[in-house]
């Protein structure tokens, strides 16, 4: 059902800008962390019920390690109550780094001179894919700098060149995109080449903050990138992908942005972003970046933790910017995504080259270099159930976070099923080691935990694809 302002008798807020910098501070300055109204926020969200800014204030202020530990408790028990064990995988590719913009903490901003500029052509982008299939991807976000090269038209097209990219077994199911704002016509233009979510991260929602980073270029303007993903929805892409990149200004201001944004686009078009992503600020070339706001690894986990908690039904995304060790802590938070095999330098998934080389075609510095394999190996060991599931997008069961939160039953009918067989194929195809062996297993206990007719046909279709089919879901 589409939003109609006119029927509720609220003001229209499409596409305005909806940050309030003065409301946000009030929040953060103004509210008063008891434990009491601590545990009672806490107790809300386990209720199934997002929460205001003003609740999300509450648990940015909280303090002390005794209350951040019942935070983080509060999120890993929504997280096994309401999601389970799932972690769903996918890897980025990097298309092209020419960029007019001139981010300060971007390698690839503009005024960085030092930087190997390159576009990958197709058939670059084909030996990319292939390489990225043999390790088994099946879920890949697509990136772009800010240039006229990468129009819509452009963007589409290598959207349509990876859906057709098949080696072996191999084969892209989603492609995501993480690329410059576009109008309502660059968003249709995209939006009909089939792609999964469209990501656009505010970078901070300060608006000063933000016009001190940004100095040139289109991405100078603050109301229109806070606008894009309206603009987006406007043009009939539904799923959306938000992010603020911590370490540019205070934490909690961001946290508290994103709940806002969250809430701009529930109460525009019925469904808020799909997922959130929080990157912290790495390493890039000539960086130079005064550290007052680096958010530390205590705060980001905490940070993690209160997302899970204020927007229980929208996926987490954790990148491979975090060492293994942080990352094995916020997966226990809520995390549904994660990264493996993840490189950055433009063309390096199938070649080969020094550290040296690599230097000035990266955007940052990644701090988890596992492969693929390894990822999946660890996930298994620590009992999550490895996904490469499609199955929601490609049956346009759209809004599947809020339905795997909301529908009683909906994880153990579709996801864990969807997962089991996704990692089936994985394992035929990819594992390598004594991984099979761990995938198996961790296969067995998951199907004991379904209904016995759903196990039954799951099982069934498993033993499809020992035989050699593929894509089977539900
Ligand atoms: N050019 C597009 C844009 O700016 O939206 C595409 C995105 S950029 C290639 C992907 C994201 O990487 C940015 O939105 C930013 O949040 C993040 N990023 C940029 N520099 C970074 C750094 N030094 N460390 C970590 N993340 C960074
Ligand atoms: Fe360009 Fe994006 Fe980097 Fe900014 S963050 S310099 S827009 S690639």
């Amino acid at each position: 059902m589409k939003f109609s302002p006119e029927k509720l008798r609220i003001p229209d807020q499409r596409m305005k800008p909806f940050i309030d910098p003065d409301e946000i501070w009030d929040l953060i300055r103004n509210t008063r962390p008891d434990k009491q109204r601590v545990r009672d926020v806490i107790a809300k969200s386990l209720d199934k019920h997002r929460l205001t800014l003003e609740e999300t204030a509450v648990l940015v202020n909280s303090a002390g390690t005794g209350l951040i530990d019942e935070i983080k408790h509060g999120a890993r028990e929504l997280k096994e109550k309401v999601y389970g064990n799932r972690i769903v995988l996918f890897a980025p590719l990097y298309v092209g780094n020419r960029c007019t913009n001139n981010c300060k903490y971007c390698g690839f901003r503009a005024s960085n001179k030092e930087a190997v500029r390159k576009t990958l052509g197709d058939e670059e982008i084909i030996r990319e894919v292939e390489a990225l299939e043999d390790n088994g991807q099946k879920r890949l976000i697509l990136v772009y700098g800010e240039h006229p090269e990468y129009s819509p038209e452009y963007i589409a097209h290598t959207v349509r060149l990876v859906y057709g990219i098949k080696k072996g077994h191999g084969e892209i199911r989603r492609v995501n995109i993480n690329a410059a704002p576009l109008d309502i016509e660059g968003f249709r233009t995209v939006g009909k080449s089939g792609i999964g979510t469209y990501q656009v991260f505010q970078e901070t929602y300060h608006p000063e903050a933000y016009t001190w980073y940004h100095l040139g270029g289109k991405k100078k303007d603050y109301d229109y990138r806070l606008t894009s993903l309206d603009r987006a929805q406007e043009a009939g892409i539904d799923d959306v992908g938000i992010g603020a990149l911590f370490g540019l200004y205070d934490w909690r201001f961001e946290v508290l942005g994103l709940v806002r944004h969250t809430n701009h686009l529930e109460a525009c078009y019925n469904v808020g972003p799909h997922t959130i992503s929080f990157p912290r600020i790495k390493d890039a070339v000539s960086l130079n970046l005064d550290k007052q706001y680096e958010t530390s690894d205590e705060d980001f986990k905490k940070l993690v933790a209160i997302l899970r908690l204020a927007v229980p039904y929208t996926g987490l995304i954790l990148t491979a910017r975090e060492t293994p060790d942080v990352r094995r802590e916020v997966l226990q938070y809520g995390v549904s995504q994660i990264d493996g095999g993840t490189k950055l330098e433009l063309g390096s998934y199938s070649e080969t080259r020094n550290e040296e080389q690599n230097l000035n075609r990266e955007q940052f510095k990644i701090n988890d270099p596992r492969s693929l394999a390894e990822v999946i190996d660890e996930l298994l060991a620590n009992d999550y159930l490895p996904s490469f599931c499609t199955s929601c997008y490609r049956m346009g069961r759209t809004g599947e976070h809020f339905m795997e939160f909301s529908v009683p039953g909906f994880i153990k009918r579709f996801c864990t099923p969807n997962a089991i067989l996704t990692l089936s194929e994985y394992i035929c195809d990819y594992a390598q080691g004594d991984t099979a062996e761990k995938g198996w297993k961790a296969i067995e206990r998951n199907l004991e935990k379904l209904e016995p007719g759903v196990a039954a046909s799951t099982r069934e279709k498993i033993e499809r694809i020992k035989l050699g089919e593929r894509d089977l879901y539900f």
